[in-house]
Order: C-alpha cells, then structure tokens, then sequence
C-alpha cells in the first residue's frame, strides 16, 4: 500500500457521515434523560445536578470572590458586577508547593485561606476592616469555589471529594466536605468570606456567558442555554426542568419548589458520551490511545474530541505508518524512532492547528515545527500526509462536537417556537484557537436534525473569564 493509499483509508474510517451524526444525536438524548433518571447505570452519562437553579440576567450587581484549586495553581479573584451585563475583575494567582500536595488537609486548606487572606489585604482592605468591625457575618464576602477535582455534590455549597487526581494525594480529605474544609480555616483566621458554592468550569462557562450576552449581542441572539468546554477536555452544562430530573430526591425538589424554584443547571459530564461505543466512529488508533490512559473505557468521547487527545491520535497513526514502512524509512525500527514520537502525549493538540493550515508551497512551517516537537526530520510528502491526517482528526472532533449541542436543543425545545434564537456559550483552547473548529463544528449542526434553519438560529459565542467569573456568578445566585 502506498502512503497515499493509507492516508486515504485513514480519511474515510475518520469521516462522519449524516446518519452517523443523527442516530449520535438519537443515542444523546437517550443517555441524557437515562443519566436524569438514575445513577445506576456506571457507564452512563454522570448528568451531575448542580445546585445552581438559575442563570443569571446580567442585571446582578455586587462584589464576589472566586477561588481555583486546579492541577498546579491557586487563583483567587474579585468581580464586581455591575448590572448592566459587564464587570471587572482582579485575580491573584500562586503555584502550589509540591509537599501540600501530599501533605495533610489541615496544611492545604490553611494554605489556601491565607491565600485569600492576602488577597482580600491587597485588594479588599476596606471589607476587611468593615467585618472587624462590625463582627457580623453579614457583612462576609461571599466565595464561588471551583474544586477542579471530583466531587460529589450535595447541595449548592457542600460537595466531598470522591478521589484526588492531577498529582495530588492527600488520604485525609477523601470523603470530607471540601467546602466545610475551606470555611473551617477561613473562620480560623478570622477572614470574613462565606463560601456560597461550589462551582465548576463548565455550569461557571454557562453562566458568566449568560451574565453577558445581552451586552455583547444586544440582546438578539437569545437566551445562552449551554456552557461548553473544548480545552484539554470536554464537557458541557445547561439548564433542565426540576421535573425532568427525575433522580433528586422528593424531599429535595419539594423544599425547591416550595422557594420558586423550577429549574436546576445540569452538568452533564457529556466526556463520558457513549461508554459502550454503539455509534461513536471507532478506530483502531482510538482504542491504542484509550489503552494509554488512566481510565480505559471511560470517557470515550472526551478522547474523540478534546485537545489532551487529537495530538496523541496523529502520534500513534504516525508510529503504525512507521512500523508499515510508510514514512521515516531511515529509521529501521521503533526503537531507532526520535524519543518524543515514540513517547505517549509528546505531540501537543496546539502543533495541529499549524499543520492544519500550513499552506506554504515546500511546508516549511511544519517542517520546522516537526523538528522542534519531535525532533523529527520529514520529507514534503510525509508532510502532506500529516497534514492530511491532522484535518481527518480535527474534522472528525469538530464534527461529533456537534452532537451534544444539537441533542441537548433538541432535548429542551429551545428552537421551538416562532424566531427562537438560541446563545451557546464557549470555552476552552480548541474552540477558541483551533482554525476552523467552530465553522466545522456548525457545518455538522446544519446535518443533524436541527437542520441548517436550527444551526442558523444557533449562536456560538467565547464565555470570557469563564472559571473565575463563573465561580463568582454561582455565589451570587444561592438561595
Ligand atoms: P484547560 O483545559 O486546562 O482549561 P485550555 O482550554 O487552554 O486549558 O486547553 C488546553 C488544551 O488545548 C491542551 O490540550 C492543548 O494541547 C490544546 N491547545 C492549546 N492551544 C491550542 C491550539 N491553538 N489549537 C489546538 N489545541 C490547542
Ligand atoms: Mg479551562
């Protein structure tokens, strides 16, 4: 077989056909409304209820903070709201010392309040002084805290981690209340903050797309009914009827419906799309490169889609070419190959976007890029081949990203209705930076069962500060 020929059959076990998207978008709403229904079904969609039972109008004024325990930093923020769908905010940020990543809780949590300490003195004196003062809790700030590890929720401020990931390895807090932990050192030296949530980047995506839509769009481009995240993962939120959630229990939505409330944004865990692949394309490359994770079988869309994944989809098509001399026939085995190409995760997402659009006449562009990543000479027609395979890959991402949006429309009826226009709020590397990924992505909308008059109605916009504005947004809204 020649490289063309291979190159060719890549491209078409990649392709993503109508039908396929449609009975993807069918499965979607299937697995969605199952997810609502229990949680016993462990391959399933998580669909985690989120606690937060609106989305904001933009109108909400006030002074928030926002605080981000990710994988490597620490990030507390301030936003003050100002009503009119704009706001202004100021973050600090600090790296976590590697010892309180496997220290004890005590010594994280007490970390991470004189954190917010020394932000509130360099940045909120005056509502340092006012509690001192007064001494009324009243007068605390209140937190959204975006936890990003996983946790089980409970109720808009009270979630306990389920198990550490990213390096951190702290036994103690397993199974704690990470939000009580946080307050527990906050009332211990005195700082006046309320933690009021506990937030996540994707129901934080929603919202603070949500608080400024009517600013950007004027108002036209409807209401913002989804918060999705195309980075190193993916994942999406939106708002469902209390009633269609059918797993919280009685007493819950009794005591929810006795406030008002009618509604509850769902995060959906949609990574976790089609576990039991009964219409994701597959291929053989999508089962090596599952093999190489943490969590095999799971999380099967996320290694379809997201950015952590579409560089180490080319690496392994690029060693299985090798190894059936196709390219880089200098080397005459794996071993021989440059150390980067034969290591897993070495070929970053970003290197696609510039493949994908070198259209320079020798592809000097990616030749360079090649060497500096992999250390990896090429001839020009190894990089026509790559190029080739990275638009399979991008496309196929693009394309099946397109699923949750159309079924999660459809699953809600927010196109139906006469002139209905509807906001999707966005967040994330690949969809902000990916050439083409948001084109792609709606040309996929129009061939699924919304129809190019649904994708017209659709407006897909970037959720600006999404993590910190968001985090924020969900404490503003607690009840
Ligand atoms: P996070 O998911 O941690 O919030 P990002 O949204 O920035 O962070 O996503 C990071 C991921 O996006 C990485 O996997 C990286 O490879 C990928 N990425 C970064 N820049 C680009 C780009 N220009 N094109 C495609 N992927 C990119
Ligand atoms: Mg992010």
């Amino acid at each position: 077989m020649s490289l063309q020929e291979a190159v060719k059959e890549i491209q078409s076990s990649f392709d993503v056909s109508q039908e396929v998207l449609q009975r993807s978008v069918d499965k979607f709403i299937e697995l969605a409304k199952k997810g609502l229904a229990s949680n016993e079904d462990k391959l399933g969609m998580p669909m985690l209820p989120a606690y937060v039972t609106q989305v904001p109008s933009g109108k909400e004024k006030g002074t928030y903070l926002a605080a981000d325990l990710g994988g490597t930093n620490f990030r507390v923020c301030s936003v003050h709201l100002k009503g009119d769908n704009t706001f202004n905010l100021v973050q600090q940020k600090s790296p976590i010392p590697a010892d309180m990543m496997v220290g004890t809780g005590d010594q994280l949590f007490a970390y991470l309040a004189s954190k917010i300490r020394k932000f509130l003195e360099e940045h909120h004196g005056d509502a340092l002084e006012a509690a001192h003062e007064t001494n009324s809790r009243a007068n605390y700030l209140k937190l959204g805290f975006t936890f990003s590890f996983p946790t089980a929720q409970h109720s808009l401020d009270s979630g306990s981690l389920v198990r550490w990931t990213k390096g951190f390895n702290i036994p103690d807090v397993v199974d704690q209340d990470v939000v009580q932990l946080l307050q527990k050192h906050l009332d211990a030296g005195k700082i006046p903050v309320h933690v009021a949530a506990l937030a996540n980047d994707t129901v934080g995506t929603l919202l603070s797309r949500a608080y400024s839509a009517n600013a950007i769009a004027g108002g036209k481009q409807g209401e913002t009914i989804i918060g999705a995240i195309f980075g190193t993962g993916t994942n999406g939120a939106y708002l469902e009827k209390l009633d269609n959630i059918k797993k919280l229990p009685e007493a819950v939505v009794k005591d929810l419906k006795a406030k008002g409330v009618t509604h509850m944004v769902i995060n959906t865990e949609w990574g976790s799309f089609d576990n039991r692949l009964e219409v994701l394309p597959t291929t053989k490359y999508d089962r090596d490169v599952d093999a190489l994770t943490a969590n095999p079988g799971i999380h099967l869309f996320e290694k379809r889609v997201s950015g952590m994944f579409m560089g180490e989809i080319l690496r392994n098509i690029l060693v299985d070419f090798h190894s059936r001399g196709l390219v880089f026939t200098q080397y005459p085995n794996f071993e021989s190959l440059p150390h980067r190409l034969r290591t897993p995760w070495d070929l970053d997402s970003e290197n696609l976007s510039l493949f994908e659009v070198d259209d320079s006449k020798d592809m000097k562009p990616t030749e360079v890029t090649l060497l500096q990543a992999l250390r990896l000479p090429t001839t020009l027609e190894e990089r026509q081949a790559i190029q080739a395979l990275t638009r399979a890959i991008s496309r196929r991402s693009a394309y099946i990203s397109a699923v949750p949006i159309a079924a999660i429309i459809m699953l809600t009826g927010a196109l139906e209705g006469h002139h209905i226009e509807v906001d999707i709020g966005v967040d994330g590397s690949v969809v902000e930076f990916y050439p083409g990924y948001r084109t792609m992505l709606r040309d996929a909308l129009a061939l699924t069962q919304i129809g190019t008059k649904g994708e017209r109605r659709t407006h897909i916009n970037i959720a600006k500060d999404g993590s910190g504005v968001g985090a924020a947004l969900c404490a503003s809204v607690s009840i």
